[in-house]
């Protein structure tokens, strides 16, 4: 790819961003489809965020992605919300249109896409653990499955109060319990979504919120940490004999949504998938 004076820019904004895949996947698609645009990645902190999107606005970018832990406070900044972001109360993609800045939730669009591809789901009890932004995606993204119950467990109940509050209020049932009660209800879910950072590399790699003894036999269990691969809980809920479902698959669908809202194109998902994989095992792309 050349870059030259008309390559338009997309980006990643977070703190810390240093391990991100999002480059190599969206260059990666970039390449392929012939398009002249780059992927970068900018490590903003908290103090400086006004200051990075009245930047990112003022270059006319093509659109950004916002990651930990902006995702949230990034809203006052932008200039309109889509329903997406409105109902997780987050925003992780934004789009440029004539300067104005509009916010996107793609990690909803990602859960939902991921789960309906799954011949086995059972939408009756699902079990979110963690009520933070993906656990809130999780939660919508199961109202939009038509999920009969949701129980959303979290380490600060009173975030998962909020959450369940939310969810009744959008005409589903939904209960909020505290994280060491997870055991007495997981064994009856159909789904069970990991929105925490427990599995995740280099820190919490030993961790899991569930043993396989807690893990009905065909369940579905999505664990959105994508590093490693294979966490604890997969490893565990494969014993069970529930059906695995790895969190780079929602990096790759979410993130092939925000690519087809900067561009208007439907990005090479394959291609987008085996680039993050290869990034993740540390190959070259
Ligand atoms: P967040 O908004 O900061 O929320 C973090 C959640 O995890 C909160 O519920 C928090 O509980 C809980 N938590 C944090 N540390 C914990 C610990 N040591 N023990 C128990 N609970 C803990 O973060 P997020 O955006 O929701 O992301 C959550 C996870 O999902 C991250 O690992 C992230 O990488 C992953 N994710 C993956 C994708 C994907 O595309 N695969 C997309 C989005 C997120 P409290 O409320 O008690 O603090």
């Amino acid at each position: 790819m050349q870059i030259n004076s008309c390559t338009r820019l997309c980006c990643l904004i977070g703190h810390p961003v240093k391990h991100s895949v999002s480059p190599q996947m969206h260059n990666a698609a970039f390449k392929e489809l012939g398009l002249n645009c780059i992927y970068l990645v900018f490590d903003v902190l908290e103090e400086m965020l006004r200051e990075a999107v009245d930047g990112l606005r003022s270059l006319r970018i093509l659109g950004f992605n916002v990651t930990i832990p902006h995702k949230i406070r990034i809203i006052k900044f932008l200039d309109e919300l889509d329903n997406s972001a409105k109902l997780v109360k987050a925003v992780n993609t934004v789009v440029q249109r004539n300067g104005e800045l509009i916010g996107y939730n793609t990690d909803l669009y990602g859960i939902e896409q991921v789960l309906r591809e799954v011949d086995e789901l059972n939408c009756g009890l699902g079990l979110i653990i963690g009520a933070g932004g993906a656990g809130r995606a999780s939660a919508i993204a199961l109202t939009n499955l038509g999920f009969s119950e949701i129980i959303i467990a979290n380490r600060t109940f009173k975030r998962a109060s909020n959450l369940a509050k939310q969810i009744r209020e959008l005409g589903f049932s939904a209960k909020p319990i505290l994280l060491t009660d997870l055991s007495r209800y997981a064994s009856s879910a159909n789904l069970i979504v990991n929105a925490t950072p427990l599995g995740m590399a280099p820190n919490l790699i030993s961790e899991t919120p569930l043993k396989r003894d807690h893990i009905k036999r065909g369940s579905v269990v999505l664990d959105l940490v994508y590093n490693p691969l294979r966490t604890k809980l997969l490893i565990e809920a494969e014993k069970a004999g529930a059906y695995t479902i790895s969190g780079l698959k929602v990096l790759v669908a979410q993130g092939a949504r925000s690519f087809k809202l900067w561009t208007g194109i439907d990005p090479p998902i394959g291609t987008m998938y085996s680039a993050a994989l290869k990034a993740l095992r540390g190959e070259k792309t």
